[in-house]
């Protein structure tokens, strides 16, 4: 690292709170190291109060950009100067790029989450999906797998404060997209049961099966799924979740946690920051294996 600081450097943040356990510095010092680019990413505790100020600092500085996690991903939007479109629909920002001072904000958790697909040789497009969750990584994935061409969305969520974001999610996807979107709740295990078994892929992105709820999954019985389909958990920590053992018992061939996605986000943002194609195959050696 010493060696590539320098007079012309320029710093990437990720600005959130908490943030002191993320692997994206990691990460995008390995991928700039390797490629031999002169960029620094550096992790920022921010706060919602000091957001603006961290925003405006973008500028002030001449950063090439951010990286924004919770719980800034909304609130940063009217700080920016422009919205890619998909971000846009999405309602939410993980990646700030400055042109000469001007700000725009992009989403690609949901291209992170297609591109870790299309890595495995997996096409979902014209397929039916069934989706768990319609938070921050779950509205990010539906939107996206809709403008990607994915036939069907169900979308499950339960009754809590993210259930007017998943009637939005329907409602936009329906609106602006091919795709045709349906809200359930999980009230009836025979609907969640009989969307699933007519899926081509189930994505859980509620975080059951990450701490405190390591030992839960939102669905427990291994009957429920087909060996042909896809089952994908968006959590990464841990490795295995329960989902994942219960698709393994059900023969499951394809069976992914989020790290992929994790890695392609990054990529994404990457190329919009740098210009150049993260080494994928290479950071995930160093990071994941
Ligand atoms: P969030 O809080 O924005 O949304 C959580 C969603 O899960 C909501 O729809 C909520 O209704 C639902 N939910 C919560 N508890 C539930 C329960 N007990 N039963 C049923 N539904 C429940 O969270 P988020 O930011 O979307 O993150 C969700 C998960 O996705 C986390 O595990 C996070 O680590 C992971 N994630 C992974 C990536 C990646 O790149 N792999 C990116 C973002 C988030």
């Amino acid at each position: 690292m010493n060696e590539r600081i320098d007079g012309h450097t320029l710093l990437i943040g990720l600005m959130a709170y908490p943030i002191r356990h993320s692997m994206s510095p990691t990460m995008h010092n390995n991928a700039f190291a390797k490629l031999g680019l002169n960029y620094a990413y550096l992790a920022f505790e921010i706060t919602s109060e000091k957001l603006p100020a961290a925003i405006d600092a973008i500028r002030t500085l001449d950063m090439r950009g951010s990286n924004i996690s919770m719980p800034n991903k909304q609130t940063v939007i009217p700080l920016l100067d422009k919205l890619d479109p998909a971000a846009e629909m999405v309602g939410a920002v993980n990646t700030v790029v400055n042109n000469n001072g001007i700000l725009t904000g992009y989403t690609t958790d949901g291209t992170g989450f297609m591109k870790s697909l299309a890595d495995e040789n997996l096409n979902i497009i014209g397929e039916k999906m069934t989706l768990s969750g319609a938070g921050g990584a779950g509205t990010a994935i539906a939107i996206q797998a809709a403008l990607d061409g994915v036939k069907e969305i169900s979308i499950f969520n339960q009754h809590d404060k993210l259930w007017s974001n998943a009637q939005r999610n329907v409602n936009v996807i329906n609106e602006k997209t091919q795709c045709k979107a349906t809200l359930y709740d999980f009230e009836d295990p025979d609907i969640f049961k009989s969307e699933i078994a007519d899926s081509m892929i189930y994505c859980d992105s509620t975080g059951v099966g990450m701490k405190p709820l390591e030992d839960m999954a939102l669905v427990s019985d291994p009957s429920w799924f087909r060996p042909d389909m896809i089952v994908f958990d968006t959590v990464y920590a841990p490795r295995t979740t329960e989902l994942m053992r219960v698709a393994k018992t059900a023969g499951v061939k394809h069976i992914f946690n989020g790290l992929g996605m994790m890695l392609e986000q990054g990529a994404e943002a990457f190329k919009l920051w740098t210009g150049e194609d993260m080494p994928v195959e290479y950071i995930r050696e160093q990071l994941f294996s």
